[in-house]
């Protein structure tokens, strides 16, 4: 195949195959929000550049090697969204919706862009559902983010196949303090270090925790820890939000290397990971930014927020073999016509009882054909019920109800009670192909 009919390398089409999992996983989250009291807001995907510059932070793999960033025809450096919190903060800002101590929960999803290596579970073009509350100091509204996220992976049913792991940044100053400590153990070991991770010594030597490399993590396993360096009201924030997971019940573990890799975060910080998709184990991740929308030049506002990969949401639910069979209904009946006269009429009356009974899943066969072919199609395509029009019907003003499902015979049934006819009959209909075998001789008993 030529190569301009390709997809971009790790920008990938998610097919009629995979979206009824997408959709599911979509309609199980944005119902669980609207529950918890959040809102939906939706932010372009390209933004000035400086958004995520300053938000993100030089030093981090996502500003320093990830971002497609180009010119617009003013000459203007315009970014593909990588992560949503800064278009987020920004539109918050812009539209005044966090002034006066306002709070905002809300809640976003679509796709992000990252120039990485693709492979499975890291994609260049990939899709994040997110939360940002704003105006909520408290360890409580963590502690919330985290029921939540607990309560989709039991509605999901994977509950059993993510851990979650907690960290505290602590506040900026004492973050300092601890570089300090941290630089001064790593400049020691410097020849040790992997070639990222010099680099990031002097540019931002925290992010060194957050390496993959697995020498370097080995020199890690020995330098200071950030815990022993938390500041007294970031030290109570973390024992309160520890002290509120513990009350409903949820386990954590403390993973006092955890940094994340964006620089807007302090105090806590969290993921949720699972050992079930290979290197890219880690489905959600977040955590607070109180600093983040004074440095954009607003007032001090707390914040916290994370995101989620619905890519390997889907991996995983598939993987577990979590995906819903019953995902796509099947059509309640399907409309064979038989010469132009029988078509016209089974659109009309397609509508008609659409009009009627709304909920109908109906099909009307398109593109002609024998009798023998638009059965074979009513048939595969799952529908309870094949209605048949030819131009005897048409003239007599029925149409021929045969029960795909059952033995039961064809019946003529007058277009004026049809609508009446299918009611009773739909709501027995089995929901999806995959049940069809049960269903069918369950009405044959
Ligand atoms: P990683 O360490 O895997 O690179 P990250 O720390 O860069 O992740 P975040 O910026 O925190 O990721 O994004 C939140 C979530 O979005 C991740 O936990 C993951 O589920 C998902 N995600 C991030 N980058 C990608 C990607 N390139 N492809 C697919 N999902 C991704
Ligand atoms: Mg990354």
């Amino acid at each position: 195949m030529s190569k301009t009919l390709q997809a971009i390398r790790g920008m990938n089409d998610i097919l009629p195959g995979q979206t009824p999992a997408w959709r599911y996983l979509e309609s199980t989250f944005s119902k669980l929000l609207q529950s918890y009291g959040y809102s939906e807001i939706r932010l372009p995907l390209v933004e000035f550049t400086d958004i995520f510059a300053r938000a993100i932070g030089e030093g981090t793999d996502v500003v320093d090697k990830e971002m497609y960033t180009f010119f617009d025809r003013n000459e203007e450096s315009l970014t593909l969204r990588p992560e949503g919190t800064a278009g987020c903060v920004r539109a918050v800002l812009e539209h005044g919706l966090v002034g006066g101590g306002q709070v905002q929960k809300l809640w976003y999803m679509g796709p992000m862009f990252r120039y990485e290596k693709p492979q499975k579970g890291r994609y260049r073009q990939f899709h994040q559902i997110g939360i940002e509350v704003f105006n909520l100091p408290g360890p409580d509204i963590d502690a919330e983010l985290i029921v939540l996220t607990a309560r989709l992976w039991k509605q999901l049913g994977m509950a059993d196949a993510v851990t979650l792991q907690l960290n505290s940044l602590g506040s900026g100053e004492s973050r300092a303090i601890y570089r300090e400590a941290l630089v001064g153990y790593l400049t020691e070991r410097f020849d040790q270090l992997d070639e990222d991770s010099q680099r990031r010594l002097s540019t931002n030597p925290l992010r060194i925790l957050d390496s993959k490399n697995v020498q370097t993590q080995a020199l890690l396993v020995e330098a200071p820890l950030l815990v022993d360096y938390l500041d007294e009201e970031s030290r109570l924030h973390f024992d309160g939000l520890k002290a509120r997971l513990d009350a409903l019940g949820i386990a954590y573990e403390i993973n006092p290397r955890l940094v994340r890799g964006l620089d807007y975060y302090g105090r806590t910080v969290f993921e949720w990971v699972t050992d079930k998709l290979g290197a890219q184990g880690t489905v959600c991740a977040g955590g607070r930014y109180d600093g983040l929308i004074g440095q954009f030049g607003g007032k001090s506002t707390p914040a916290v927020g994370f995101g989620m990969g619905i890519e390997r949401l889907v991996l995983l639910l598939e993987t577990l073999g979590l995906v819903p069979a019953t995902l796509e209904p099947v059509p309640h009946a399907y409309i064979c016509a038989f010469g132009e006269t029988a078509e016209l009429a089974a659109l009309k009356l397609a509508e008609r009882l659409r009009d009627a009974l709304p909920g109908l899943r109906l099909l009307v066969n398109a593109g002609g054909g024998s009798f023998k072919s638009q059965f074979k199609k009513a048939d595969k395509s799952g529908a309870g019920y094949a209605l048949i029009l030819g131009e005897n019907e048409v003239m007599a003003q029925v149409v021929g109800v045969k029960p795909l499902r059952q033995e039961d015979e064809q019946q003529s049934i007058a277009w004026s009670v049809l609508a009446e006819h299918l009611a009773d009959r739909i709501s027995s209909t089995p929901l999806s192909t995959l049940d069809r075998g049960e269903s069918f001789s369950r009405s044959n008993r």
